[in-house]
C-alpha cells in the first residue's frame, strides 16, 4: 500500500494555511509552509508546520518549486494563490496540486462563471451590460478589486455617472460589472465534493465581516449623510452561521447541481472544497453572486469542526482536514491522480 509518509502537504502562509496545515498534521502528513519573510510567526506559534520556507514575496513561489517537487509535496491552493501569484501563473504550477486547475478560469471570469451557475439553475442577480439600463439598486464591481474594496452603489444611470466620475481614468477602474443589489443577509455556503466517495457534503456557513458595510448601522442615518460615508466591503474577518434547517435541502441540491454542471466545463469537473456566496432575501430566495472553486477563508471559524461536520463525523473536521483526508484515502487506495489537477 502506498504510504502517506512519502508525501508532504504544502501551502502558502496566509488565508487558510493554519487549518490546512493543522488538518494535514491531524491526518498524519508532514507539512510545509511557504511564508513571506516576516510573516512566519503564526505558523511557528501554532506549530502547524514541520518546515517553513521563507521567500521575499509569494510571487517567488516558482523559485522554490523544484524543492517541493523533489520532496513529493502536494500543494493546496487557496485565496492567496490567485491573489499573489495570479490565475494565469497558477496554471503553471508543476508540483502536485490538489483540485482541478482548469476550473479556476471559470470562477475568475465573471461571464464564464455566470454561464456555469445559470446552467446549474442557480438564482443570480440581474446584470446590466450598460449603465443606461440601470432601473433598480445596483452594485458596481471593478475587475480584480481585492476583497470588495472600492465597490460602489447606484440607483439610476444619472447616479452611476455622477459616482463613476471619481474613478474615471484611474488604473484598474476601466472595467467593471454592474449587478442588481440584493437587499438581504449575506450567506456563504461551504461545500466539499469528494471524487473518492462520490458524495457532496455541506461543511458549514459563514457571514463576512466587512468594513465599513458592517459598521454603518452603528451610526444614525443623519450622521452617515453628514459625514458623506460611502459603503465599502473590505473583508476583515468571518463569523460562523447556521441557517434555517428548512433551507438545507435546497442548499444540498444547489451544490449538487453546481458539481454536475462543472463536468461539462473541465475534464473530471469540480472537486474538493468550494463555496457559493450570496444573499438570502426576505422571500428566502438565495441569490448567488460568486462561486469560489477552492477552500474559502469563511471556513476558518471551524478549525475544530462546524455543527454540520460534527453531525457527520463525530470528530473535529475542518475543511482543511477533510481535504487532507481525501488525499490520504486517495494515496492509500492508489488513486492519487484522481485528486490532483
Ligand atoms: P490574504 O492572504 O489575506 O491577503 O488574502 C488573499 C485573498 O483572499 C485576497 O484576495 C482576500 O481578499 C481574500 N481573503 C482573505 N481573507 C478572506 C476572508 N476572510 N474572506 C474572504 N476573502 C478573503
Ligand atoms: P464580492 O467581491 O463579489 O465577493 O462582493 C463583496 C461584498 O459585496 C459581498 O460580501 C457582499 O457583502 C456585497 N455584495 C456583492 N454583490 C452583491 C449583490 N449583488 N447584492 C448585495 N450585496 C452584494
Amino acid at each position: 500500500m502506498a504510504d502517506i509518509k512519502d508525501y508532504k502537504i504544502a501551502t502558502l502562509g496566509s488565508h487558510t494555511a493554519l487549518q490546512i496545515l493543522k488538518g494535514a498534521k491531524d491526518e498524519g502528513f508532514k507539512t510545509v509552509c511557504i511564508c513571506e519573510k516576516g510573516r512566519e510567526k503564526p505558523y511557528i506559534s501554532y506549530d502547524v508546520a514541520d518546515e517553513i520556507i521563507s521567500i521575499n514575496n509569494f510571487n517567488e513561489y516558482f523559485e522554490i518549486e523544484e524543492k517541493l517537487i523533489k520532496e513529493n509535496s502536494i500543494v493546496i491552493p487557496h485565496g492567496s494563490f490567485v491573489a499573489y501569484i495570479g490565475a494565469e501563473k497558477v496554471k503553471n504550477i508543476k508540483a502536485m496540486h490538489y483540485g482541478a486547475k482548469g476550473i479556476l478560469e471559470w470562477e475568475s471570469n465573471r461571464t464564464k462563471e455566470r454561464r456555469w451557475l445559470l446552467d446549474a439553475k442557480i438564482k443570480l442577480p440581474k446584470v446590466f451590460s450598460t449603465p443606461d439600463d440601470i432601473d433598480c439598486p445596483v452594485i458596481i464591481k471593478f475587475h480584480g478589486a481585492k476583497g470588495g474594496k472600492g465597490y460602489f452603489l447606484a440607483n439610476t444611470p444619472k447616479e452611476f455617472y455622477e459616482r463613476y466620475e471619481e474613478y474615471k481614468g484611474k488604473e484598474g477602474h476601466e472595467k467593471y460589472a454592474i449587478q442588481e443589489y440584493i437587499v438581504g443577509v449575506p450567506v456563504y455556503s461551504h461545500y466539499f465534493y469528494s471524487k473518492i466517495t462520490g458524495e457532496l457534503e455541506v461543511m458549514g456557513f459563514d457571514k463576512r465581516y466587512e468594513s465599513n458595510a458592517d459598521s454603518i448601522g452603528r451610526i444614525a442615518a443623519k450622521d452617515q449623510r453628514d459625514v458623506g460615508i460611502r459603503t465599502t466591503y473590505t473583508i476583515a474577518g468571518n463569523s460562523p452561521l447556521v441557517i434555517r434547517e428548512s433551507l438545507l435541502p435546497e442548499i444540498f441540491a444547489m451544490g449538487e447541481r453546481v458539481v454536475e454542471a462543472s463536468k461539462k466545463l473541465v475534464d473530471g469537473g469540480l472537486f474538493g472544497p468550494f463555496c457559493l456566496e450570496g444573499v438570502i432575501d426576505p422571500e428566502l430566495n438565495y441569490y448567488v453572486f460568486e462561486i469560489s472553486a477552492r477552500i474559502v477563508a469563511g471556513t476558518n471559524p471551524y478549525i475544530n469542526g462546524s455543527p454540520y461536520t460534527w453531525l457527520k463525523y463525530n470528530e473535529p473536521m475542518s475543511t482543511g482536514r477533510r481535504l487532507a483526508r481525501d488525499i490520504k484515502i486517495a494515496i492509500e487506495s492508489n488513486q492519487l491522480e484522481k485528486v490532483l489537477g
